[in-house]
């Protein structure tokens, strides 16, 4: 049965992680990582997420199957975080949202229902984009092409082309979006460039599928929400896909949510219906004790307001890793223009390194990164900062 099965690639990220574990030079630094750690070096508890958690325990609850679609508060919850409290669109009960294992899991279900809806559709992907993107889509069955995004030339974003390949598109077909603080680049669109992407994706009648995988990682958690809120304005069905894996520091819990967006009361309830035969075929029903967590923090104003300020403290950490690392790479004689690391928003940074000067990192430094040059900001701290600003200019100067 087994002897014609070719062994798959590694993941180019886990693969460098297990590179990394087994690294014995003491002073290693993993900047492959795509997971915020404080400034010990380590992933926290949010305090907001332990009280929510010890609340759990102490009510000795029992742990039935959740229904199909999840924990309602909690995904009422997702709702509100990505449409905002009083979205019109949710009074027209125009709106589902469906918890699901991390962004990953909303991805997947959300692709195998469009897979139904269109069969033939194809789905675009930024150039670059989080690599499981791909992966994910053509897994579902999907032909997935890519559409201009990141412009090293400029560090920034290759809008024009951006645009005009979305307008290339045929009907009907996906189109990924990050919503905010892209993976891997660090580079987002400003609000009248979405308003523009908007529009050509609702004139063009394509599928926006937004992915909000950093909420509150980039301005705030109402500001990183501002692109969805656009699409919503525009009275556009669309899908979007939230992970709470980051903001809650719940890697391992997988929470996550599928919000769908449709035109009216009477096709929320078809789409709902089939979406969870999707679920159901997968893995029936989500798992309880992360999603109640997150439930009960979403629905509790005091764990509300204090995982806000929570959240707050791990953007402003990270957005002081980037003016460090910056200052930093000037003391230590780079004559190149770094501001664009102050200017991309999230975890990431697409730095600029070149593969060889990644390797170089790595083998003479003890330095991990992605050999596209994406570093972990968030992976930063103020005791490995000063070793990586050296380790990063004595590569690039010679
Ligand atoms: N989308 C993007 C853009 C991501 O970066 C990630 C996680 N790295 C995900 C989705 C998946 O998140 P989760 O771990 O919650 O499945």
């Amino acid at each position: 049965l087994f002897q014609s099965v070719e062994l798959a690639p590694r993941d180019p990220i886990l693969g460098l992680n297990e590179q990394f574990n087994a690294d014995t030079r003491a002073h290693k630094v993993n900047l492959g990582v795509g997971v915020y750690y404080d400034d010990n070096g380590k992933i926290p508890l949010l305090s907001a997420v332990h009280q929510a958690e010890v609340a759990r325990v102490e009510a000795a609850a029992a742990r039935g199957y959740l229904p199909i679609e999840g924990i309602a508060g909690y995904n009422k919850g997702a709702q509100e975080l990505v449409l905002g409290k009083n979205s019109p669109l949710v009074a027209a009960g125009r709106v589902l949202t469906m918890q699901a294992l991390g962004g990953t899991g909303a991805l997947k279900i959300g692709a195998d229902f469009i897979k139904q809806l269109v069969p033939g559709a194809k789905v675009a992907i930024s150039n670059p984009s989080w690599e499981n993107h791909r992966a994910l889509f053509e897994r579902a069955g999907f032909e997935v092409i890519n559409y201009p995004y990141y412009d090293p030339a400029t560090h920034g974003l290759d809008f024009q082309g951006m645009l005009n390949a979305l307008r290339a598109l045929p009907a009907k077909s996906v189109v990924v979006l990050h919503a905010c603080c892209h993976n891997p680049t660090g580079v987002d669109l400003t609000n009248e460039q979405w308003r523009e992407v908007a529009k050509v994706i609702k004139d063009t009648n394509l599928i926006p599928f937004l992915d909000i995988a950093y909420q509150g990682f980039g301005d705030g958690l109402e500001q990183d929400a501002s692109a969805v809120r656009l699409f919503a304005e525009l009275d556009m069905t669309m899908f979007i896909s939230s992970s709470f894996s980051k903001s809650f520091s719940l890697y391992g819990e997988r929470v996550g949510a599928l919000t769908i967006v449709t035109g009216s009361q009477d096709e929320s309830n078809r789409v709902l219906s089939q979406v969870k035969r999707v679920i159901r075929t997968n893995y029936s029903n989500p798992p309880t004790h992360g999603g109640t967590i997150v439930s009960t923090v979403l629905n509790t104003p005091k764990l509300f307001a204090l995982w806000d300020q929570e959240l707050a403290g791990m953007r402003e950490r990270i957005r002081l890793m980037r003016r460090q690392l910056v200052e930093k790479l000037a003391q230590n004689g780079v004559k190149e223009d770094f501001s664009f690391v102050m200017k991309q928003r999230g975890m990431f940074s697409y730095s600029g390194l070149t593969a060889a000067q990644v390797d170089r990192l790595r083998d003479e430094h003890a330095i991990y990164a992605v050999s596209s040059g994406r570093i972990c900001v968030a992976a930063l701290n103020s005791h490995n900062i000063d070793v990586v600003a050296k380790a990063m200019a004595n590569v690039m100067k010679t």
